[in-house]
C-alpha cells in the first residue's frame, strides 16, 4: 500500500479523500496549502501527491512549479484535483508538469484508475516523458 499526500484547503474534501484512500489500505497525509505540502514532500517522501489547485498561501500552480524545479522530486507523481473544469484549464494544468487531472466532485472510480496508472508507471521508473505524452494525448 502507498503513502499518499493530500494537499487541499477544504476540510470536507480532505476528509472525503482520506476515507476513500484509507478504505483501500493507503496511508494518508494531509496538507492544507502548498507550502505545507512542500514540507511534507521533503520530510515524508510520499509515493504520490493529490494537489488541489485553489489553495491559500501557495496554490497548485506554485506548488507543482517548486516540485518540478527540484531534481529530487521531479519524478514524484502529482495528480491535480480541481473544480476548474474548462477545457483550457485542463490543458494548462497538464502543461505545468502534472501527471493527471481529476475534476471535483471526485469520482472514486476515476480516482483509483488514475492512482493505479501513476503508481504502476512510477514503479517502472518512467516519468517526464510519459507526462509529456499524456499532455499531448489530452489525458
Ligand atoms: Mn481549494
Amino acid at each position: 500500500m502507498k503513502k499518499i499526500l493530500i494537499a487541499e484547503d477544504n476540510a470536507v474534501n480532505r476528509e472525503l479523500l482520506r476515507e476513500l484512500l484509507e478504505m483501500h489500505g493507503h496511508t494518508v497525509m494531509e496538507a492544507i496549502n502548498g507550502e505545507e505540502a512542500l514540507r511534507i514532500v521533503e520530510e515524508s517522501k510520499p509515493d504520490i501527491l493529490l494537489l488541489d489547485m485553489g489553495m491559500p498561501v501557495l496554490d497548485g500552480y506554485g506548488t507543482i512549479r517548486k516540485i518540478r524545479e527540484n531534481a529530487r522530486f521531479a519524478a514524484l507523481p502529482v495528480l491535480a484535483v480541481t473544480a476548474y473544469a474548462m477545457q483550457g484549464d485542463k490543458e494548462r494544468i497538464l502543461s505545468c508538469g502534472f501527471d493527471g487531472y481529476l475534476s471535483k466532485p471526485i469520482n472514486p472510480t476515476l480516482l483509483f484508475q488514475e492512482l493505479e496508472r501513476l503508481l504502476s508507471r512510477a514503479e517502472r521508473g518512467t516519468g517526464p516523458e510519459d507526462r509529456a505524452q499524456a499532455a499531448t494525448e489530452g489525458k
